[in-house]
């Protein structure tokens, strides 16, 4: 077992936090008030080839793994920057892509996925369904050669930047009643697609869409894959990726707002000449977040090694455990440091308040911590299903 990262991911974690520190949070707050996108940074990272780390060196990615998108995902949230389009596109979109798509469909975006000119966002939650994705009320239908899409999808992140929506939908040929789901690309301009921008409490220059699909004709290439059989696996071979790149950030996150606070709580003198991180009111919080954001990183890097190893099922239970104590931690590590920043805590200036509604969400999206615990019950524990 080693705790080291090799000489390479050495480097690429290096660089991805200086190129995060350059832009920092104030760049990314500044961007988030003004209802404008992160573009430059995204650009440059997509230039540095850190967007691409994960996507095959034939299709111009770094050829590494998930393991190397994850550093990508914490260091530029350490830097606070936690850049959410990074789970969706190369994670989720660029791994659904590189192991189910065709070879037409990997040639025609892996590249522009790797170096950041093109983005694709994915849409599975449904108003009527949320978290019962077997209740998918989005139907594709055959029409001539191609397909007939209707539905309505809801929270779906970065529409407004994206090239390509990967929409799941149900196909209707699935005589058995079961789900039989399968994967389109849709362009984001297609006929019949519509959005409406939904008003989050979430500061963050990526924004979070209701989508309307009125007979969206897509041709037959549409469909992800060489056949409908290609769609569960395809949407499975999203999760993992998704969790783990999630948790990243998270720990980032509360790396973040940890090092923000202990900065502050060491210079700041308000008895004396004893600094109040020396109260171990306010230090032993900090010091708990610590904790917690650290056996979080430990999980993520398990389950990221495990997947990168090609044992999705072990990586599958890792990759949820990782997203979970993130989840927590990343709330934890905010809200403590809020507290021990006082006043200042709530200040734009401090860079700590404008991560609180980005880690609530954390515990919601893109799996809620309730649906986790189920997941750990039933194949952990053994338990039966609720549900
Ligand atoms: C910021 C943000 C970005 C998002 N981006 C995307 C995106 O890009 N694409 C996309 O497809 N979706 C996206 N989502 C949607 C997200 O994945 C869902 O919000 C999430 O899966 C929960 O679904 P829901 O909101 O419908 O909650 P519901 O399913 O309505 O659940 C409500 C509550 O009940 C709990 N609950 C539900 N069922 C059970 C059960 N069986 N046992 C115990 N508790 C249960 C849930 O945990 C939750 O706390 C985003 C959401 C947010 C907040």
């Amino acid at each position: 077992m080693t705790f080291d990262l090799t000489p390479e991911q050495d480097q690429l974690r290096d660089a991805v936090r200086a190129l995060g520190r350059r832009y920092g949070h104030g760049y990314f707050v500044e961007k988030a008030k003004a209802g404008e996108h992160t573009t430059e940074l995204w650009a440059e990272a997509g230039r540095l080839g850190y967007l691409g780390v994960n996507i095959p060196t034939e299709y111009g990615g770094g050829g590494g793994g998930i393991t190397e998108l994850a550093i990508v995902c914490e260091e530029l949230a350490a830097a606070g920057c936690p850049l959410l389009l990074l789970v969706v596109s190369p994670a989720i979109a660029a791994t659904v892509l590189a192991r189910h798509g065709t070879e037409e469909q990997r040639k025609r975006h892996l590249p522009g996925l790797a170096d950041g000119s093109q983005k694709i966002v994915f849409a599975i939650t449904e108003p009527e369904a949320g978290s019962n994705f077997h209740r998918l009320g989005t139907v594709a239908r055959r029409d001539g050669d191609g397909w007939l899409l209707n539905g309505r999808k809801c929270y779906i992140s970065g529409v407004d930047e994206a090239g390509h929506v990967l929409v799941v939908a149900r196909t209707e040929d699935s005589s058995t009643g079961k789900l039989k789901p399968a994967l389109f690309l849709v362009p984001a301009d297609a006929a019949g697609l519509t959005r409406s921008k939904l008003d989050m409490e979430i500061v963050s220059p990526e924004n979070q869409f209701l989508l309307y699909l009125d007979d969206v004709r897509v041709p037959a290439d549409a469909l992800l894959g060489e056949s409908l059989d290609a769609g569960l696996p395809a949407l499975f071979a999203g999760l993992n990726p998704e969790r783990i790149t999630v948790a990243a950030m998270g720990a980032g996150t509360g790396r973040y707002a940890i090092e923000r606070a202990s900065e502050y709580t060491a210079t700041r003198k308000v008895w004396g000449g004893r600094s109040i991180g020396s109260h171990q009111g306010v230090s032993h919080p900090l010091a708990h977040a610590a904790v917690q954001v650290e056996l979080a990183r430990l999980m993520i890097q398990k389950a990221a090694t495990l997947y990168d190893a090609g044992r999705d099922l072990e990586a599958g239970v890792a990759g949820n455990m990782a997203k979970y104590a993130a989840g927590e931690a990343a709330a934890l590590a905010v809200d403590t440091a809020v507290q021990a920043l006082g006043g200042a805590g709530m200040t734009t200036e401090y860079g700590v308040a404008t991560l609180l509604g980005a880690v609530r969400a954390g515990r919601i999206a893109p799996v809620s911590r309730e649906m986790i615990l189920n997941f750990v019950a039933q194949h952990v524990l053994g338990q039966d299903k609720s549900y």
